[in-house]
């Protein structure tokens, strides 16, 4: 019997799509960190490889680092302070907090392997070291919770979904509309969880976890309706995360 042209290719579509299927659940893995089980397709070597040889072109995209000194110390002595006294301690990753000159664009964000950045727009909103300590903890929390690899392991797997989808075309739509659900349901997953391990960590340091509420309310203000890029722009809205940090805080206080 001969297989036609049009089954054959239904075939190999399929099969691609189940080599992708099956590698993402193979690099399933529990996060010891947080608990959270989730696939992972770096080694931790990788992600601080990765993030070593990213900063220096994110830093260029915010007219790189801020000249101010003492400020770039008092924003790696908050971060260290937050490492020190948490689970961050016990990871592999190598934590660096650096300060961007860019006076416009309110943010802060985190490479795989420790990097983490804050732009002087955001710093110079920020009112006391608790606030510093939030928004810092939240990055913390990305690089903890293994965001960024674990985005990378679900565009591959999407890819993968597309190729096979391509070669099917009969099978494609399911494939696609399977690819694309995975990767919208966790953009709001990694900063819900981020906000819950930073207010976590700030108590654990002896920072005040309300001031991540507050940071909340300065990013809304400072977006003034438009987005903010990576703090912000994240799914969830405003009120929400804001019910979720409560929450947080709750949990974490009473432990
Ligand atoms: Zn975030």
């Amino acid at each position: 019997m001969k297989l036609g042209g049009r089954a054959l290719k239904l075939f190999l579509g399929i099969a691609i799509v189940a080599f992708g299927l099956i590698r993402y659940c193979g690099s399933q893995e529990e996060n010891p960190y947080t608990g959270r089980t989730q696939a992972i397709s770096l080694s931790t070597e990788e992600e601080i490889a990765i993030g070593l040889q990213n900063a220096p072109i994110m830093a260029d995209q915010h007219g790189g680092m801020h000249p101010d000194q003492q400020l770039q110390d008092f924003v790696a002595q908050v971060g260290k302070k937050l490492v020190d006294h948490t689970i961050a301690q016990e990871t592999p990753y190598q934590y660096e907090f650096h300060l961007l000159r860019d006076p416009k664009t309110v943010n802060a964000f985190a490479l795989p392997g420790g990097q983490i950045f804050i732009t002087y727009a955001l710093m110079e909103r920020l009112e006391n070291e608790d606030q510093l300590a939030g928004v810092l903890g939240h990055e913390i929390g990305h690089v903890v919770g293994r965001h960024a690899a674990e985005r990378i392991a679900q565009s591959e797997l999407a890819n993968t979904v597309a190729t096979g989808a391509e070669v099917g075309a009969d099978a494609g739509m399911l494939a696609s509309q399977l690819g694309q659900t995975l990767l919208l349901k966790n953009g709001r997953g990694d900063e819900l969880e981020s906000d819950a391990l930073g207010v976590k960590f700030m108590l654990e340091a002896g920072y005040n976890p309300e001031a991540m509420i507050e940071v909340m309310q300065i990013l809304k203000a400072a977006s003034g309706g438009q987005r903010v890029p990576e703090f912000q722009s994240s799914h969830p809205d405003p009120e929400n995360r804001i019910q979720k940090i409560k929450e947080a805080i709750e949990k974490y206080q009473n432990n």
